[in-house]
């Protein structure tokens, strides 16, 4: 069987692996548009601050990694077209310019998004970068070390727009985090936990920009600033991290897309076309506490899609459908560390679910362990169904690395726990590492209002 997998980042990667793995008398194609075969934007913050081997290093894999189980991998090869009645795609050599069918069986599709620019004047100017994908992290890099380049607008205040606001902080620049909601990382946590951040951005020498409405980057072959309703920010560099455009273009007309160009996927993740598949952030996966598609663009929900499609790939209609994902996160913050599942306030109004809060804050470890002996201050969020107790998402953060609790958050919203189940699941209590109640425990217990 011939399968061809388009893209070779996560679900390229997941999809090539757990095929040549799972199935004997297959022959796995991966062609990648991109000269760097898989970089991983996941490590690209550990990059630029110097804490890895090397650029070359971050990556999901080498072509050796594949073409040593059997499989074949091709960058700078572009699929450009499907034509789905002879069941063959058209792959252009990107550096010869020449264009060759090649026939599938089974065809996958991990094309991802491509970061936008706002399109306001002056957004082709110089000095206007992205981040994502190793181009743009060689470019990041240098500006990290260009003594040029004084001020820094970082646009977008989400996941990615705060570790470029920390890296070239911690550089020596002047950032400015700007973001047109009105708190930083507002899609992802509650405010309880986004006053903390907050603060911790302020303490580092961010300057926040919130509630911004962007008008036009100024400069005449540079980028010199970025002009909102309110002032016109000073900057010799601009990240923009607030939005990305599905890599969909060249399906339009044979794959059917959504308004917004994401792939149209049924539950078994494939398309309108017969033995065409879809994965990652080019599609809305299920989200499991809303019950519905939305972007959860993250790399475990890539790989996780991954190997459902393998797992089913010869199969016309699966026993069961895709069974969702839960969206888990964990970042830090400078000194603080947080992890995040499932859905917040600000996700569960866009997609018009119903859910109240509980915000709960205690001390690591009991009261009488000195913060010189590792106590320090825990912060949690619950976000849940006021009827059912459903716990539907939540957030634990806290100086000291608590992250390994969001996965235990990330279960509960899986398995569709109540706060009941939360309250009183047998966790272990150390006083070396918690309090006799384990922090989801009481977290829970508060937002039931029981009195302890
Ligand atoms: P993408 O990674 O978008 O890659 C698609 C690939 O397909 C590209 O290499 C592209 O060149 C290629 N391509 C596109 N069109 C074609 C074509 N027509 N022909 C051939 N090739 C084509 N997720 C996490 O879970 N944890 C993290 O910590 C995390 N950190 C991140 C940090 C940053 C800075 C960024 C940008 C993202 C981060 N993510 C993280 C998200 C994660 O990187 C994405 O969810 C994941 O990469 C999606 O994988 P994908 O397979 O959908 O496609």
């Amino acid at each position: 069987t011939k399968i061809v997998i388009v893209g070779a980042s996560h679900g390229g990667h997941e999809s090539a692996i757990e095929l040549l793995d799972k199935y004997r008398d297959v022959d796995v194609t991966i062609y990648e548009a991109g000269d760097f075969v898989s970089f991983m934007s996941c490590g690209m913050e550990l990059f630029l601050e110097d804490k890895v081997t090397a650029q070359e290093d971050v990556r999901n894999f080498k072509p050796e990694d594949i073409t040593s189980k059997g499989g074949h991998v091709f960058n700078n090869h572009e699929v450009t077209a499907i034509n789905a009645d002879k069941k063959e795609v058209s792959v252009k050599d990107v550096k010869s310019g020449q264009t060759e069918q090649v026939a599938y069986d089974k065809l996958i599709l991990s094309s991802g998004v491509t970061p936008t620019v706002l399109p306001v004047p002056g957004h082709d100017l110089d000095g206007i970068y992205a981040m994502r994908g190793y181009d743009w992290a060689s470019k990041i890099k240098a500006a990290t070390t260009d003594d040029s380049i004084k001020n820094v607008t970082v646009i977008g205040a989400g996941y990615i727009g705060i570790e470029a606001a920390e890296v070239f902080t911690e550089a020596g620049k002047h950032v400015t985090l700007m973001d047109m909601i009105d708190r930083p990382l507002g899609n992802y946590l509650n405010e309880n936990l986004t006053d903390v951040v907050t603060k911790e951005l302020t303490s580092k020498g961010v300057e926040l920009a919130l509630s911004q409405s962007i008008k036009s980057f100024e400069g005449d072959k540079s980028v010199t600033g970025v002009k909102t309703a309110d002032k016109t920010y000073p900057a010799d560099l601009v990240i923009c991290a607030a939005g990305v455009k599905p890599n969909t273009a060249w399906l339009s007309g044979t794959v059917n897309l959504t308004d917004r160009g994401f792939i149209d996927v049924n539950p078994y993740l494939q398309t309108n076309l017969p033995d065409v598949y879809a994965m990652g952030d080019a599609i809305l996966p299920l989200s499991i506490p809303a019950g519905k598609p939305m972007p959860i663009a993250l790399a475990t929900t890539a790989r996780r899609e991954a190997q459902y499609v393998v797992d089913h790939i010869f199969e016309d209609t699966p026993a069961a459908p895709f069974k969702g994902v839960v969206g888990a996160s964990a970042l830090s913050v400078f000194d603080y560390h947080f992890a995040a599942a499932g859905l917040n306030t600000t996700t569960a109004a866009k997609v018009d679910v119903p859910v109240a809060t509980s915000a709960y804050q205690d001390t690591l470890r009991p009261a009488y362990v000195p913060e010189s002996a590792g106590n320090t201050d825990v912060y949690t969020s619950l976000t849940f169904d006021p009827l059912t107790h459903q716990i539907l998402g939540g957030a634990v953060l806290s100086k000291y690395d608590i992250t390994a609790q969001g996965n235990v958050i990330a279960l509960a919203v899986a398995h569709k726990l109540t706060l009941e189940d939360l309250a009183t699941a047998d966790f272990f209590f150390q006083p070396g590492f918690d309090r006799q109640w384990s922090l989801l425990n009481l977290a829970a217990q508060h937002a039931l209002g029981w009195a302890r």
